[in-house]
């Protein structure tokens, strides 16, 4: 792509993430890369079906609009799904890659791995597909992921037969924090050495197997197949949708439970706000061990940084970044992992193309896109909650109780107010954590408050003091 092609897909995206708002973009069009522009047609690429299918039926005015507002002649936006790396396929007859991952060779320990013969467990279950890359051996251990870290190891390194610590090992972090890298990494160690079944699938693939074994009447030998794995691991679980999935991918958590088998997930948001959730299998999810990792710290991001470099240099031993570049792009480049990997690729295709060693001046120019204004914090309903409570002098848990009392009705409706304007959950999830109360109910509260603040001024200034507190 040319330099101009590349600035204006930067400025697209940016319209795109001002337009629809940060939670929205990282949730859908992070991982959109631009392909090709030609004539009137753009074409995109995503990495998922779901994502892809997403786009289309959600977003693809908004595609479009923000393309024409760069380059008016585009009337025709296409969308497709990037092929993926296929474990049980030979390195030499990967695809190439749009991004440019599959032509680097795997290190030989995992090559075999990969290759590992499909069982027919496999073959019913069609696992989702591997990077070589995603190993514990290229992932950096920081503040931020020290527990999670641990924990993915102490399951990688399990025995078939040894009692289970914690079932299952949930996981949850914003995008790019490297939840899939770990999941990844606990699927390759797990298979490496000893008879144990480690099946990765996102939970698309969960969706989509399911639905077609279903629909070509293996769904006995699919779930058969699916309790006979020593290890299930699932990412994106925020993605599982539909009623007979969530039935179906309840029994199998539970069969799989009961029957003491490691079940690792992860998801971008904690078991209880996975709303589309049936109620018992987000206490099911709950009850293993949950832990989220935080933002990537600097010198994590700068850990990242060094060990992709090193890894670049495995293939192009020119190649090279000073160190006071690495700590410019730590220190700058503060949103995830995607973002880091993302500026030392830049760097090294400018550097190889141009044949110029890199400086600091280059990577401003290069990677000024993937610096962003600090975000706003994402507030959280527990947060909401106890600070609510603290300044109205309640407990907690008089604010989720059925008590009327004038002293806490109020609290409990600003509270109410607070999760509906303060964060993106919705009426039922909000009126869920408040004690089990219904939709309306909130809805209530959040219109009652709302006329309030317009007229009762000691009311509104508390409320902005409210929102101050939460957004420190
Ligand atoms: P998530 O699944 O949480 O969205 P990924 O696992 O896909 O995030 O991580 C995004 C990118 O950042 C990947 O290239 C990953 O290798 C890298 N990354 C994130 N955390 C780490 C880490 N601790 N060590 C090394 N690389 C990391
Ligand atoms: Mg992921």
């Amino acid at each position: 792509m040319s330099n101009m092609e590349q600035d204006r897909w930067s400025r697209v995206k940016g319209r795109l993430r001002s337009s629809v708002g940060e939670d929205v973009y990282s949730s859908w069009f992070a991982r959109m890369d631009l392909e090709s522009v030609q004539d009137e047609s753009v074409h995109l690429s995503v990495p998922t079906r779901f994502l892809k299918s997403w786009i289309q039926t959600h977003y693809s005015d908004k595609v479009l609009s923000c393309w024409q507002a760069e380059l008016p002649e585009v009337n025709r936006i296409d969308v497709t799904v990037r092929s993926p790396v296929r474990c049980s396929t030979p390195a030499k007859e990967m695809p190439a890659a749009a991004d440019g991952r599959r032509d680097e060779p795997r290190p030989a320990t995992e090559r075999s791995n990969g290759a590992a013969p499909a069982t027919s467990n496999h073959d019913a279950l069609g696992g989702s597909p591997l990077d070589p890359r995603l190993t514990f051996a290229s992932f950096v251990v920081g503040r931020s992921n020290t527990l999670a870290h641990a924990a993915a190891k102490q399951v990688a390194e399990g025995r078939r037969g040894d009692p289970v610590m914690f079932n299952p090992l949930y996981i949850h972090s914003g995008v790019g924090l490297g939840k899939t890298h770990l999941l990844q990494a606990v699927t390759w160690a797990g298979n490496a050495g000893t008879e144990r079944k480690v099946l990765y699938l996102t939970a698309e693939k969960f969706m989509y197997g399911f639905v077609a074994a279903l629909k070509t009447q293996t769904s006995l030998a699919f779930k058969e197949a699916l309790r006979g794995i020593d290890v299930l691991v699932i990412d994106d679980l925020q993605f599982l949708q539909g009623k007979t999935t969530q039935a179906e991918f309840c029994h199998t958590l539970n069969a799989l439970i009961d029957a003491g088998r490691q079940v690792v997930v992860a998801a971008d948001r904690p078991p209880a706000d996975l709303e589309s959730l049936d109620e018992r299998v987000r206490s099911r999810l709950a009850g293993g061990l949950v832990v989220e990792m935080a933002p990537l710290g600097e010198d994590l991001r700068l850990g990242i940084l060094r060990s992709r470099v090193v890894a670049a240099r495995a293939h192009h031993a020119s190649f090279d970044v000073p160190q006071p570049v690495l700590e410019y792009l730590a220190r700058s480049i503060t949103h995830n992992g995607r973002d880091l990997e993302g500026a030392i690729n830049r760097l090294l295709a400018h550097s190889k193309l141009n044949n110029q060693p890199v400086t600091l001046e280059m990577a401003e120019h290069e990677v000024r896109d993937l610096i962003r204004p600090s975000e706003p914090k994402r507030i959280k309903i527990e947060d909401i909650q106890r600070i609510v409570a603290r300044q109205y002098n309640v407990s907690r848990s008089d604010l989720l109780s059925s008590r009327r009392t004038a002293n806490v009705v109020r609290p409990r409706q600003v509270a109410m107010y607070l999760a509906k304007t303060l964060t993106l959950r919705s009426l039922p999830e909000i009126g869920r954590r408040f004690g089990g109360r219904d939709h309306t109910t909130v809805l209530h509260a959040v219109r009652k408050i709302e006329g309030l603040v317009s007229k009762d001024t000691t009311l509104s200034d508390e409320v902005e003091s409210l929102k101050r507190q939460l957004q420190e």
